[in-house]
């Protein structure tokens, strides 16, 4: 009886605030979550192996593999998936990616740690959370690996990645993360996590200090690979 009323309870609701497809902004129906149906047939999975990507990864450290949930270009009405997790607060759709992006590409990597990519203490503090860790934590949900976010450290508060995503960087990112603790991932397996790759020189900033410690395999996880064109 209790979950009757709350099924229409849930059902008015919905009517008067109809929850949307963040692709195509269509009202979403009973069992949608987040995309509709016709959306998410349409999704451009994606999955990045040997690309230039990886070879430029590969000049800084040997990383083992490179996956994205979806490649999108500049006027791809997917990258508003992008958005609504960075600049909405719509926290449960990192956790949502985070799961597709696992179910997907990631089972049959045998993993020792996620390693969310940091944000500047200042960035995390504005916007509340950082969507790496969000992504991480619905990865951790399918595949029960260990999440680590005391090894690195973000030194440089640099622009948002989104917003020069088609566009020259215009900071060296060069040095902008700092390796704090080697110990716990010597000899491991680490799949490094990022929302967005575009150019690679965030997670290129990353590998180059992960490096540093002997042993370690990494390979590196993202939900958008942003293109130019
Ligand atoms: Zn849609």
């Amino acid at each position: 009886m209790l979950g009757r009323i709350l099924e229409y309870l849930t059902a008015f609701v919905h009517l008067l605030y109809p929850r949307l497809c963040l692709v195509c902004g269509e009202p979403l129906v009973t069992g949608e979550r987040h995309v509709c149906s016709g959306c998410l047939l349409a999704f451009p999975y994606n999955y990045l192996g040997g690309g230039k990507l990886e070879r430029k990864l590969n000049r800084v450290f040997p990383v083992e593999g490179v996956y994205a949930l979806f490649l999108y270009h500049h006027g791809s009405p997917y990258r508003k998936i992008i958005h609504a997790l960075k600049y909405h607060s719509r926290k449960e759709v990192g956790l949502w990616l985070g799961h597709m992006l696992a179910v997907k590409f990631l089972k049959d990597l045998e993993l020792d740690v996620l390693l969310p990519v940091p944000l500047h203490p200042k960035r995390e503090a504005s916007r509340g959370y950082n969507q790496s860790v969000l992504i991480a934590e619905g990865i951790q949900e399918v595949l029960g690996v260990e999440i680590v976010k005391t090894v690195l450290r973000r030194r440089v508060n640099n622009p948002s990645q989104t917003k020069v995503e088609f566009g020259e960087r215009t900071c060296n990112v060069e040095n902008i993360f700092q390796l704090i603790e080697r110990d716990s991932l010597v000899g491991k397996h680490v799949l490094l996590v990022d929302d967005v790759i575009t150019t690679g020189s965030t997670i290129s900033a990353c590998l180059r200090e992960l490096s540093m410690i002997p042993g370690i395999r990494i390979s590196v996880a993202c939900i958008g690979r942003a293109i130019a064109n």
